[in-house]
């Protein structure tokens, strides 16, 4: 359906948890973590249900993200359920990949079709670093397993960093053009730690172009991504640019966070809770709760001009 503002909203990004097997240094903090209690978190059953509400309103493609969504037990299940739906077009996955390898056979043959792994640093140390404690041998085996089994085009995702990971631009690239896998550098956004100047430091899109000369810039986009390549390249190169060029005005999402609010936009504190509809049993109301807050959607984020962060971190929200 459309919005307000004439924009098509045919994508929702649906968060199963908000707890982490990892702590990335710009997403959550150390410690101190206050889990959403099992109670809390939307069962299996009422995801289906939004779902089905919300393919009606016509949203057919759907991202499970998290927090980690492998973190959640039962997420094949959960795949296989929201696959099975008439109208759901596309279902993938954003994940960190370290638990990865020994459910992507499972994940793809429940229906799942690809993931975007998330992996800002191709060194050890730096992994770790900004993860605290993540292991990047996991992550690369949840890459090789999900390029084994086919949960392909295969996305990396990598938020640009300044002083941090801007030594290994031309790393990733390389990968590229190697390998099928898709990168897509992601400006960081001031959302949870990252909107507590804790020393990350943002890296526009233009800069990293600048550091790449002979990029290929290519007719289609995908999603909100910019995309380029290199000839004979086997993987593509994306620039996502939340911040240095604003893409609200093709905006075509709407998130669900794991306790039942519906998110219109990413940057505004605005959230429609669900949990109480859904307790009412009542799937008419549910669709036109949904439709309701979709025409809430803001035009524009306003992080630019003076707005203030939202409060709720990525990995509460669903990113
Ligand atoms: N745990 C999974 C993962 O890391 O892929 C899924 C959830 S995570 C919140 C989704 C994506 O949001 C990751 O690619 C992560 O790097 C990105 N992200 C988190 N905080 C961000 C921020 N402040 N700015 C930009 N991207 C961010
Ligand atoms: Fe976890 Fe993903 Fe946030 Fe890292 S970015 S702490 S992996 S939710």
């Amino acid at each position: 359906m459309k919005d307000s503002f004439g924009r098509e909203i045919s994508y929702m990004r649906i968060s199963v948890t908000d707890r982490c097997n990892m702590r990335c240094k710009y997403c959550m903090p150390e410690e101190g973590v206050e889990n959403m209690g099992h109670d809390k978190i939307l069962s299996f059953e009422n995801i289906e249900r939004i779902v089905r509400a919300a393919v009606a309103l016509g949203i057919t493609k759907y991202r499970l993200t998290g927090g980690e969504p492998l973190a959640r037990k039962g997420i094949v299940s959960l795949v296989e359920r929201l696959a099975k739906i008439d109208g759901v077009e596309a279902l993938t996955m954003t994940t960190n990949g370290t638990l990865l390898a020994d459910q992507a056979e499972a994940l793809k043959e429940a229906g799942l079709q690809r993931v975007n792994i998330s992996v800002d640093s191709l060194k050890y140390n730096k992994y770790e670093e900004i993860t605290r404690g993540g292991d990047l041998d996991a992550a690369f085996a949840g890459v090789n397993a999900a390029l084994h089994v086919g949960l392909a085009p295969l996305k990396l995702n990598v938020v640009a960093m300044a002083g941090v990971n801007d030594d290994e631009i031309l790393d990733f690239v390389q990968l590229s053009i190697n390998h099928p896998i898709d990168i897509r550098f992601i400006e960081l956004m001031p959302i949870g730690q990252a909107g507590k100047n804790n020393g990350y430091r943002y890296l526009s899109s233009d800069e990293i172009k600048s550091k790449l000369p002979g990029l290929i810039q290519l007719d289609k986009q995908d999603g909100v991504a910019d995309l380029y390549k290199y000839p004979e390249a086997l993987g593509s190169i994306g620039f996502i640019s939340p911040m240095s060029h604003q893409f609200c005005g093709s905006c075509n999402k709407i998130r669900l966070t794991a306790d039942g609010k519906l998110k219109p936009c990413l940057h505004t504190d605005e959230e429609i809770d669900l949990k109480g509809i859904l307790q009412k049993n009542d799937d008419e109301l549910l669709q036109d709760t949904i439709r309701n807050a979709i025409l809430r959607k803001g035009d524009k984020h306003h992080l630019n001009d003076g707005g203030k962060p939202v409060d709720r971190s990525m990995s509460q929200i669903g990113g």
